[in-house]
């Protein structure tokens, strides 16, 4: 089915990612960012140079100004998965999905202007560190605390599975700054590189997105001066992160209808090329069946997150119907992906292969972001009348 959200500033700035991709996707520096568990810093600023990042930062602070329109940013996600780098998508929506928009939206005047710029070429990585050890479904039970103490917080915990977590520079944390676990008990401070008592930590090792850094941070009696609270105001963390989650996951959900289709992509060329019993393997009825599924699913999904993205553009998606998406997105992604990996036999269970390396990838977007057990928790309580 043919696409129509898109209109010609949109496919003017694909051809932009595309000319990206072609220069900095190359199959050396995926090995690269495999093996060194990160994508480096160069590749960052390539992109903000290119003006790939940063799309929602406001002109006036050197980004492309997009803050409404997430089509663009869907364009991004799809044609960094398509090229096979699943990695680096990911570290483009850290940046963008995850931490930008809490200084965009959220920042006060200072903290726009301090940070914004950086975030916009490249020069400054942003990540979010809300899981801890003890607490990731139920955010509420986090343990790490900021006292406020004379012109600051000291800030003691940890935090771990935080994505870009050894590479970033700003580190949007969220902290329990009340007692209890009321909603206003919570803030969001900003966390720098550098600062003393803080831990970058361990990098973890993990089954898929070999290519972006996952940590564990620690925090020992940090004092973080009180300009870095986000807004400027204490007791707003928990609503800040329910004012965001809802982009983090139409975020995902872009990215695994884009592995899916990425996977066709790539299983119709492989079942066309490869040979048995004298046949080609797309010769075979079973794969041409599988590919019809397969094929259909993809249009299903594209239907479904260009509404979500046409709603989210409108400022109209619910948090309801972001976690419908990213639940049903995902889980179709997941089933798109292990077709396809049948249908390359072997092959696609060899990681150079780019369906092996999505398939790993995939199998964490039901998992972060909110599992997909709590996504179906927001809609059935909504749908229970239980908000
Ligand atoms: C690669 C990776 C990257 C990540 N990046 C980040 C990041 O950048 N920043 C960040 O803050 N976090 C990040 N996370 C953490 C991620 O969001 C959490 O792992 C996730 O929210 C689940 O939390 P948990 O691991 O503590 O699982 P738990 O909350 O312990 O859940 C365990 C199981 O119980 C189920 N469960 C829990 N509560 C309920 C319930 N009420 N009803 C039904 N089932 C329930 C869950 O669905 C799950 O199946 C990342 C994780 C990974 C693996």
């Amino acid at each position: 089915m043919e696409r129509d959200i898109y209109d010609e500033d949109h496919e003017a700035f694909r051809d932009v990612v595309k000319e990206y991709v072609k220069r900095y996707v190359t199959n050396e520096a995926r090995e690269r960012w495999d093996a060194a568990g990160e994508v480096d810093r160069d590749t960052m600023l390539a992109a903000g140079a290119a003006g790939i990042i940063g799309l929602s930062v406001p002109e006036e602070f050197g980004g492309a100004g997009m803050l409404k329109d997430y089509r663009f940013r869907a364009i991004v996600n799809e044609e960094i998965i398509r090229a096979g780098a699943g990695s680096l998508a990911g570290a483009f929506g850290i940046q963008d999905d995850l931490a930008v928009p809490y200084l965009v939206h959220m920042g006060t005047q200072a903290q726009k202007e301090k940070w914004l710029p950086g975030m916009a070429t490249g020069e400054i990585i942003g990540a979010l560190a809300m899981t801890e050890p003890g607490a990731g479904s139920d955010l509420r039970g986090i343990k790490t605390t900021a006292k406020k103490v004379d012109g600051g917080y000291i800030v003691n915990g940890a935090k771990t599975f935080i994505s870009s977590g050894k590479t970033a520079d700003l580190i949007v944390t969220f902290v329990k700054t009340g007692e209890g676990n009321r909603p206003d008990a919570f803030s969001l401070l900003l966390l720098e590189n550098g600062m003393e008592g803080f831990d970058h930590g361990k990098k973890l090792h993990k089954m898929g997105f070999q290519g972006h850094d996952t940590a564990e941070l620690s925090f020992t009696d940090v004092f973080v001066p009180e300009e870095n609270l986000i807004s400027g105001k204490e007791g707003m963390g928990f609503v800040q992160l329910m004012m965001n989650l809802p982009l983090e996951r139409l975020s995902i959900g872009v990215a695994g209808a884009a592995a899916a289709a990425a996977g066709l992509e790539w299983t119709l060329a492989y079942t066309k090329d490869r040979e048995a019993f004298g046949e080609r393997i797309i010769d075979f009825q079973n794969t041409r069946f599988k590919l019809a599924d397969v094929a259909t699913t993809v249009d299903a999904l594209w239907a479904y997150i260009d509404r979500a993205l046409k709603a989210y553009s409108e400022g109209k998606l619910s948090a309801e119907e972001a976690a419908k998406v990213k639940f049903w997105a995902t889980e179709r992604e997941w089933e798109v992906l292990d077709t396809c990996v049948q249908l390359h036999g072997g092959y696609g269970y060899i990681t150079e292969y780019p369906i092996a390396r999505a398939f790993l990838d995939a199998r964490v977007h039901r998992i972060y972001g909110g599992t997909n057990e709590i996504m179906r928790e927001i809609v059935g309580r909504q749908l229970a009348g239980k908000r």
